[in-house]
């Protein structure tokens, strides 16, 4: 590995280390996995990205696979940002806001800019970018992109993938293509390059003319989605053509990017707040189903669990202080409305407290920015659980972000509930209510064989309750390692043998991220289980979650 390290010392201007603590810090991300990577590289610039590429595409043709692993922050889950070849880490150089034009609001930037970063500069331009992930603090856009990240807004606004307009990607033999939505004419001038590229465009182009009903079988009925590659969002109806919403969510397995441009939305900087207190599921979800038939979308519909509060209240009494009473409801529903008109805010906001009236709910209503954020401090509050630090057990990330259909939220509540009280572990939820797309994480020992053996059989029997529910293994968080295994249980052999071969397509050697997403199965991930988790390289950074 040393004549790979001073290749890339000699070839690359960005600093390359193989020292043992930066090899330790980069081999844990925040899944439960650890890999100590051989070489660890800032690259200063996409030559630096081009080159490191173009080598260990070579050293591929000549039989010696060296895996490229991209890195944003290392917030990843699903043990995406951890690998055992060259770490190629974006937050230390190539972290520059490029561009933003004021009349498009488009914004471009380099993919290691600091998520939290970037959306300060946007407020000053009444700007923002609607997808941002609970961990915009500690986190990039480079890794939002790859995740297909998504948050408390996009139940109205969508997810990572609807704002990204373009791409510069470094592909695996080392050529940068920039992608787009191309219409017919620059469709075919792409197929007929004679580079990687074109072979990228023609081969894609026939996997997808030859399998447009299988395609069908990629739009589940949940509203949000991070699992698998998005195929189906390449080739629209009109015959445009584009790789982005393939490579936003790939988890850096087909490409490495380099820059992006993303839009972004209007920046309200007022809105209306309604906290509900909900006692009965059923109950929750009839709300929601009519939250989300009113003219316009709630911009939040959030949610918190009673077991979530009393830890918090038990944990951290003061927390909650002043700002939510005991006894606490089976749920507390955050609905926000962030329409620019006022007028129309309060519109909303009067027909929301209708629907909840109708309901027999009770709820606080608050337009004052100091009283809304109080109330989003109850939704917020799940970053204790995060912190749990009892002995050695941690709140683990193992079945942290599946989502159904909207209106099985009430049987995928149920479910989560009875498939820990069977287990013998307390549940505390919280998550995207709109969307249905729930956050748990079980109190576990890593250190502990029974623990260890508990996580498997936990995996094994959420994600199958979750795909008999129609829903997706993945709302945001992605597959990685972890999830990666379930993946053809969700879609079937099928699909899953179609994300193989557009593995194949774009990285024939395997040298991006493998061991990611796909071709990997369980008996990889069991021995690279961590003895002991642990977020300490974040903590500093963890205002909430
Ligand atoms: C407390 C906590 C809360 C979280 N909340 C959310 C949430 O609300 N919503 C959500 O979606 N996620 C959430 N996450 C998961 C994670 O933080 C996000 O997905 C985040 O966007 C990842 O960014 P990062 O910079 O840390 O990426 P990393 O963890 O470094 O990498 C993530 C993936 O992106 C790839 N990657 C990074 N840079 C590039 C690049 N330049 N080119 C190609 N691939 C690249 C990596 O290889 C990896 O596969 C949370 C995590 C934690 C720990």
């Amino acid at each position: 590995m040393n004549k790979v390290a001073h290749y890339l010392q000699e070839h690359l201007i960005g600093e390359v280390m193989t020292a043992g603590d930066a090899r330790k810090y980069f081999s844990t991300d925040a899944s439960i996995f650890t890999i100590p990577p051989a070489i660890v590289v800032y690259p200063r610039n996409e030559n630096d990205v081009r080159k490191a590429t173009r080598f260990t595409w070579q050293l591929a043709e000549r039989g010696r696979i060296i895996p490229i692993t991209a890195r944003g922050s290392g917030t990843d889950q699903s043990g995406a940002a951890i690998g055992p070849g060259v770490m190629m880490v974006f937050p230390a150089h190539m972290n520059r806001i490029l561009e933003f034009d004021g009349k498009t609001g488009l914004v471009t930037v380099e993919p290691g800019i600091n998520y939290a970063k970037l959306q300060q500069t946007l407020h000053t331009h009444n700007r923002f970018l609607p997808p941002f992930p609970a961990s915009l603090e500690y986190s990039t856009i480079g890794g939002a992109i790859a995740n297909n990240a998504s948050g408390e807004k996009s139940v109205k606004y969508g997810d990572t993938r609807t704002f990204v307009d373009s791409l510069r990607v470094v592909l695996a033999n080392g050529e940068v293509i920039e992608t787009k939505r191309l219409n017919k004419r620059e469709l075919s001038k792409k197929l007929g390059l004679a580079t990687f590229e074109g072979e990228i465009y023609r081969n894609l182009d026939t996997l997808i003319d030859e399998n447009k009903a299988l395609l069908k079988k990629l739009d589940l009925k949940t509203t949000k989605n991070s699992a698998g590659y998005a195929l189906q969002e390449v080739r629209r109806k009109d015959g445009s053509f584009d790789l982005t919403p393939l490579i936003v969510g790939s988890q850096g397995t087909l490409g490495i990017v380099t820059e992006a441009t993303l839009g972004t939305e209007v920046h309200s900087p007022n809105q209306t707040l309604i906290a509900a207190l909900i006692d009965d599921l059923s109950v929750a979800e009839e709300v929601v189903a009519e939250l989300r038939k009113l003219p316009e979308m709630p911009s939040s519909i959030e949610v918190v669990d009673k077991n979530l509060l009393e830890y918090v209240q038990t944990h951290n009494p003061n927390q909650l202080k002043g700002i939510l009473a005991t006894p606490f409801p089976q749920l507390v529903m955050l609905i926000e409305f962030d329409s620019t008109s006022e007028r129309t805010q309060k519109k909303l906001a009067k027909r929301a407290t209708k629907i909840l009236d109708r309901h027999e709910v009770s709820y606080q209503l608050e337009t004052d920015a100091q009283k809304r954020d109080e109330l989003w401090k109850i939704r917020h509050s799940a970053a204790a659980v995060m912190a749990h630090s009892d002995d050695k057990t941690r709140a683990l990330p193992i079945i942290e972000d599946g989502v159904v259909p909207v209106d099985r939220f009430k049987e995928y509540i149920d479910a989560v509930y009875e498939l820990f009280s069977k287990n013998g572990l307390q549940a505390a939820v919280w998550g995207h209510a709109g969307d249905a797309n729930l956050h748990v994480q079980p109190f576990l020992d890593l250190g502990q064989l029974g623990d260890r053996q508990k996580i498997f059989k936990l995996l094994d029997e959420y994600y199958a309750m979750v795909i008999k529910l129609g829903g997706s293994t993945s709302g945001e968080h992605n597959d990685g390692r972890l999830r990666g295994p379930y993946l053809e249980k969700l879609y079937g052999i099928e699909v899953y043998d179609l994300f193989r071969k557009v593995k194949e397509i774009f990285d024939p050697y395997s040298t991006l991220n493998s061991g990611v997403k796909i071709g990997v199965t369980i008996n990889d991930i069991k021995p690279i289980l961590r003895e002991e988790y642990s977020l300490d390289h974040l903590y500093e950074h963890m205002p909430r979650s």
